[in-house]
């Protein structure tokens, strides 16, 4: 282990505020477990406006020996970091897992209250790193910030970003790349899957999860007689709105895996995730999904096969009589198709600037969708250019086709006898005019990794901090790309 040279600041002036509650949960949950020294901590990203809203120093911040305190290299009094045990299933088979490259330093309160995880990802081996270093590299942990971070812009739940510091390492995965670590902030890091690793503990452990899961994120329910019936319903509730959230940005996470899906509903574990250009709902950018199972459309299928593996842990605690569990999470499980395409069409309707709810929208909407992806039009492109008066050629083949649709879509909009002005108006609310387009994602990268030139992601981070606003000085960032045939993501190790 190397020794590191790095001037390390006061971690206490920073305002940390930590509890660990998970660490006070049973010990089977987690093992204790301290980041590695690294050689020579260097700031890459610091999100001040995070920072802020956690209520913390930002002087403190601003110095340069910040950056080893987000490398761990001084822990913040209060905190205990362990690696958090799990399972999960990946790709539909089962595997137990933890985490082998995260070390969670506990939860800090916010000024508004609220218990936020904080979590280094990349700061080296754990008890569960198997056959890993423990470690990450620069490009999947900027890639994590970017997307994060547009996600949050975008009003999308989701785990956020607060900095990711180089550590002087060399990380080597088919080539050698300059190691990284991220500082996570999540309501928690509880799992589907580690439901799955307690379930396959003992009972004690399961209801214990469930009641602390219950506690942090479904407070209203810690009362209630049938309360793990409930939790499991409204788990079910966030996800459907998730999926629903992610499908009219066209979101793709890439890696739905059990282990991946967050019991709080917000979005976590970037990875191969991508945002889709042109239309497709066979989309599917992530180089091992050959079979697309986590393309852009399958998502809602594969969270409700994810929330039946939720539902598995919890059978013993929705009844005693194993058939009347059975029974009322498969009655919560047929409910989810129906939970989910509520989401998505209010969703779809406001992209449309509709206000009332009409029996055609459901075909509106659909015919809309058709025509686009017949003439490959792009997603993003499309909806924002509804909301212009002028719209652009979004889809040159199939101008004939929108122009058909799009006098429908006046006609309707006639009908709730609103102005086409104020519409406008309210859809450049809902339809982002930039998105982290995966060419603009690719090129902050490189800049970042090959020539240590950071200037292009903190244009692009700027830009997708107000992705409603169409600034002329950015206008380039609103184009798909030239061409992205055989484009693909990677796992983020
Ligand atoms: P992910 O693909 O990030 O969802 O990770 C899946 C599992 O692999 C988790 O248990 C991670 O902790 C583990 N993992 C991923 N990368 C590494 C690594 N470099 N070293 C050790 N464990 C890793
Ligand atoms: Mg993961």
């Amino acid at each position: 282990m190397s020794t590191s040279t790095a001037p390390v600041a006061d971690s206490d002036a920073v305002g940390w505020r930590f509890d660990n509650t998970y660490a006070r949960l049973p010990e089977s949950l987690f093992v204790p477990s301290k980041p590695a020294v690294v050689r020579e901590p260097r700031m890459a990203v610091l999100n001040f406006p995070l920072a802020e809203e956690l209520g913390l120093n930002l002087a403190a911040l601003a110095s340069d020996a910040a950056a080893a305190l987000f490398a761990g290299q001084a822990l913040p009094s209060g905190s205990f970091p362990i690696a958090q045990a799990y399972a999960g299933h990946q790709y539909g088979g089962f595997t137990m897992l933890g985490d082998g490259r995260a070390i969670l330093l506990g939860e800090h309160r916010t000024p508004s209250g609220q218990l936020v995880d904080i979590q280094f990802k990349g700061s080296g081996r754990t008890q569960f790193s198997r056959r890993g270093d423990g470690r990450a590299a620069l490009g999947p942990m900027l890639r994590e910030y970017i997307i994060s971070e547009a996600m949050a812009a975008l009003g999308i739940p989701t785990t956020r970003s607060l900095a990711v510091v180089t550590t002087g390492e060399p990380v080597y995965r088919t080539v050698p790349q300059r190691g990284a670590i991220l500082t996570r902030v999540a309501a928690s890091h509880i799992r589907v899957g580690t439901f799955e690793y307690a379930a396959r503990r003992d009972e004690t452990t399961l209801k214990t999860l469930a009641d602390y899961a219950i506690e942090r994120h479904y407070a209203e329910l810690s009362d209630s007689p049938q309360k793990y019936r409930e939790f499991f319903r409204a788990v079910t509730e966030r996800q459907a709105a998730l999926v629903a959230r992610w499908l009219c940005v066209g979101f793709i996470h890439g890696v739905m895996n059990t282990d991946n899906v967050a019991i709080s509903g917000e979005t976590i574990d970037y990875g191969p995730c991508a945002f889709m250009n042109a239309y497709d709902p066979a989309t599917v950018y992530s180089s091992i999904d050959h079979g697309g199972r986590y393309a852009y459309g399958n998502q809602p299928h594969i969270m409700q096969w994810n929330l039946a593996r939720l539902a598995e842990t919890l059978l013993p605690l929705f009844d005693s009589d194993p058939d009347q569990s059975v029974a009322f999470a498969k009655e919560v499980l047929m409910e989810f198709p129906a939970r989910f395409e509520k989401h998505w069409l209010a969703g779809m309707r406001s992209k449309l600037g509709l206000t009332t709810e009409q029996p055609d929208d459901l075909d509106l909407v659909t015919s809309l969708l058709d025509g686009m992806q017949k003439t490959q039009a792009d997603f993003t492109r499309t909806f924002r250019s509804l909301s212009r008066e002028q719209p652009d050629d979004v889809c040159p083949d199939g101008a004939a086709e929108l122009a058909a649709w799009t006098a429908r879509w006046h006609e309707r909009l006639q009908r709730e006898g609103q102005s086409l002005a104020a519409v406008r108006t309210r859809m450049r609310k809902v339809n982002p005019a930039v998105i982290p387009r995966n060419h603009r994602v690719e090129e902050a990268l490189s800049a970042a990794e090959e020539r240590d030139d950071l200037s292009p992601l903190h244009r692009l981070v700027d830009v997708l901090s107000s992705p409603f606003d169409e600034r002329p000085e950015f206008a380039e960032y609103e184009e798909p790309p030239a061409d992205e045939s055989g484009y693909h993501t990677f796992c983020g190790t």
